[in-house]
């Protein structure tokens, strides 16, 4: 028989289908990692790794394996920490482990003798974290089935030992839920836990505290059950860092900021994604507020040929660098200022220590670009730098910063110290003793950090707008301002692009042209993250949208979108803003832009103001929303979507609740049966929050 053209694709995408569904995308997937790349590469590793995490703790000689469900980097954290101080303490042999880099469909077949973590955090409205979906998804299915064929009725879990923490926030209606729920559906597959199931909390600020409560209880009982005997634990490297003389920082191969080797070698080719950023063009910037002491942001980063796409109400991730000032302060203390150009190559002394970021590199680039130097510092690190503490009068003081939770937090947590300014408190003699493999496994590498998008994706395709304020915290009684990372070094790429004679107001200094120049010309290394947050695929529903402050990002992109559609000619629902900020002549944003979209919309526009600082009562939108409870209410009626962005902490928690009072006043209803039809109008999906 003949085969045309047409059929041997058809019959090639078969194929390749067939060996993408038993490979699990093994074999071709993009490195996802954004410095597998890059070590990989240099390190000779072989590509293809096994997904099969049973054997690979039998190759490696492991018996603990510590997986992550991280967003922000703090569980993997905590995983690596569990991981040597599990190897240290107890000598288990340890390794750290990425959920969605392993079959968790092979669980049932975990050996007795061996036991798995589980660091699991929660994001947004009890999410999973991105690498945790597949995970998720899987163990709390309803019919879920392992590898082996076994089901939830076999009990196939009966021979795994496991121990559970979760990271969540409080202020969020879902909290730790992932922890919650993977923890039940484990022992309901007939897994045996060790210890609590732990809980952190980010919103009450005790995370460390609370993780550092639950582990030692833990510990206690994983030794029991496994009879481990403690010793004492002593550093051992996870890293070994080799100077390389031979190699100077012009050498092509040298990393000197770039994510990954693709940036390396090719200035950075698409896909782009969260492990493979854009080196994006800032078109525009300008400043929101008319105030001289408090910067907010609008940026348009240009996306045109980046093969980037976006939709209204999704995220943009930010690269940040790190301040010269702050680089120049973590050098100067670890004593490492005057070989700070010299090259390192970092290679992991255990075949499982994944090396965070791409080497060979300098102290400097790896200080600037790959490690999150200036975020608040945990006592555990304080105790294990206390070893190499410059004498013994600043050892003794950081073993009682180590020790006590209280004076921790007197001298470090209520100053909002990171670790350089923390031991400048401490000592002024460097601290040159300290291995570098120490702080690169102490310190998380850098995070994105993400904003709403500001822009509707039907106006400006190729452009993303995103409305950002810069991060500058007085502390009450500190000498210093705490200065936001990403949002400062954006304020000095706004300054620079406007040539403003002062691009470092704070003296914060920043190496803006990037690694070998490549982000001269204002560029800023972005991806795109796709979010739930959207408007009502039926234009003609009316929305309410609350969002003071920065929270109005998303909804300017809705108020766009839908203004667009009006002058289209498509009919257009009642659309309907509460904007709060402090005063209307200082940070009102977007004050002129609204009339424009008032013209197109007409009157389905409405915007409702709350200027906290301008009557002699404090008005906030919740006020507001009240105010306007028969308003609301009928737009509800005529099945309203309803959002919310912007803080979580306060606003939207009150929001939420006034909501359930308005519905409850004015149906007659009882205040429980309000709660519900909000909570109802969550599940559905009418009710959609975007906070931080
Ligand atoms: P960071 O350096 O991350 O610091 C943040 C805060 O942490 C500081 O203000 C300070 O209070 C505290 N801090 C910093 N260092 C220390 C220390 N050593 N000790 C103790 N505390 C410390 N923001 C917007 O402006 N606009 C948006 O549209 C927007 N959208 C978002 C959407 C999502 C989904 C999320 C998750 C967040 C969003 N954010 C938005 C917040 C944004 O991602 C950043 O968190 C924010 O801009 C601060 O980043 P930064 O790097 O400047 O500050």
């Amino acid at each position: 028989a003949q085969i045309d053209t047409l059929d041997l694709i058809v019959l090639i995408g078969l194929l390749l289908g067939t060996f993408a569904y038993f490979t699990k995308g093994t074999y071709w997937a993009v490195q996802k990692d954004p410095y597998a790349a890059a070590s990989s590469a240099l390190n000779g590793a072989k590509a293809g790794k096994s997904r099969n995490i049973i054997e690979k703790l039998e190759e490696t000689g492991k018996n603990c394996v510590i997986f992550y469900g991280s967003q922000t980097g703090t569980a993997e954290d905590y995983a690596s920490r569990l991981a040597k101080e599990g190897h240290q303490r107890f000598g288990l042999k340890t390794m750290v482990a990425d959920l969605e880099e392993y079959d968790l469909d092979l669980l049932d077949t975990f050996p007795e003798d061996k036991i798995a973590f589980f660091m699991l955090a929660t994001y947004g409205e009890g999410e999973p974290t991105d690498n945790a979906v597949e995970f998720y998804q899987f163990i709390t299915g309803e019919d879920v089935t392992f590898a082996s064929g076994a089901t939830a009725d076999d009990k196939p879990l009966s021979k795994l030992k496991y121990v559970t923490f979760g990271l969540g926030n409080n202020t969020y209606e879902h909290y730790n839920a992932m922890v919650r729920q993977v923890d039940a559906a484990l022992t309901k597959l007939g897994a045996k836990r060790i210890g609590s199931a732990g809980e952190g909390d980010d919103g009450a600020g005790t995370m460390e505290e609370d993780f550092i409560a639950w582990k030692e209880p833990m510990w206690t009982e994983l030794a029991a059950e496994f009879g481990l005997e403690e010793r004492e634990a002593e550093y051992e490297p996870v890293f070994s860092i080799t100077e390389q003389p031979d190699l100077t920082p012009e050498d092509p191969a040298v990393y000197l900021g770039e994510p990954n080797l693709n940036h390396l070698e090719h200035a950075g080719k698409g896909p782009y994604s969260a492990h493979n950023p854009y080196i994006a063009p800032i078109a525009e910037s300008r400043e929101l507020f008319t105030v001289k002491d408090r910067n907010c942001l609008h940026m348009e980063i240009d996306i045109s040929g980046s093969g980037l796409h976006y939709q209204t109400g999704d995220h943009i991730a930010v690269w940040p660098t790190n301040a010269g000032l702050e680089v120049d302060r973590f050098l100067k203390v670890f004593g490492l200022d005057s070989k700070r150009d010299t090259v390192i190559k970092i290679k992991g002394l255990d075949v499982t220590a994944k090396v965070p970021f791409p080497t060979p590199t300098t102290y400097d680039a790896a200080v600037r670009y790959y490690m999150e130097i200036c975020a608040p510092v945990s006592r555990q690190f304080v105790s294990t730098l206390a070893a190499f503490a410059p004498d013994e009068k600043a050892k003794a003081e950081m073993v009682r910063l180590g020790n006590d939770k209280d004076y921790f937090h007197d001298k470090i947590s209520s100053q909002c110290f990171n670790i350089a300014q923390a031991l400048e408190s401490v000592s002024s003699t460097p601290f040159s003793a300290v291995p570098f493999s120490c702080l690169i496994e102490g310190i998380n590498r850098i995070q994105s950090r993400y904003y709403s998008i500001s822009s509707s994706s039907l106006v400006q395709k190729d452009k993303i707008s995103i409305t950002a304020v810069v991060e500058s915290v007085r502390i009450p009684g500190a000498t210093h301002l705490v200065k936001g990372v990403t949002t400062n070094y954006l304020l000095a790429l706004k300054q620079k692009q406007h040539g403003e004679p002062n691009p470092d107001p704070h003296g914060l200094t920043y190496a803006i042209t990037g690694p070998r120049n490549k982000y001269d010309g204002i560029h800023v290394p972005v991806h795109v993250r796709h979010s739930n947050f959207k408007l009502p695929s039926d234009p003609s529903k009316p929305i309410i949208m609350i969002g003071p402050g920065t929270g109005v990002a998303p909804f300017r992109g809705f108020v766009q979108e839908r203004a667009a559609m009006a002058a289209r000619g498509d009919a257009v629902g009642p659309t309907v803003l509460f904007f709060g900020c402090r005063k209307s002549t200082e940070d009102f944003l977007y004050k002129d832009e609204w009339k424009a979209y008032e013209e197109q919309l007409g009157d389905s526009f409405k915007l409702f103001t709350a200027f906290s600082r301008e009557g002699p009562e404090k008005v906030y939108v919740q006020h507001r929303l009240r105010e306007n409870a028969d308003y609301i209410n009928k737009l509800l009626e005529q099945k309203a979507y309803f959002y919310v962005c912007g803080d979580a902490a306060h606003m939207a928690r009150e929001v939420n609740t006034v909501l359930g009072q308005i519905i409850a006043e004015k149906r007659g209803l009882t205040p429980e049966k309000g709660e519900e039809i909000v909570k109802h109008m969550r599940s559905s999906g009418t009710y959609q929050e975007d906070v931080w």
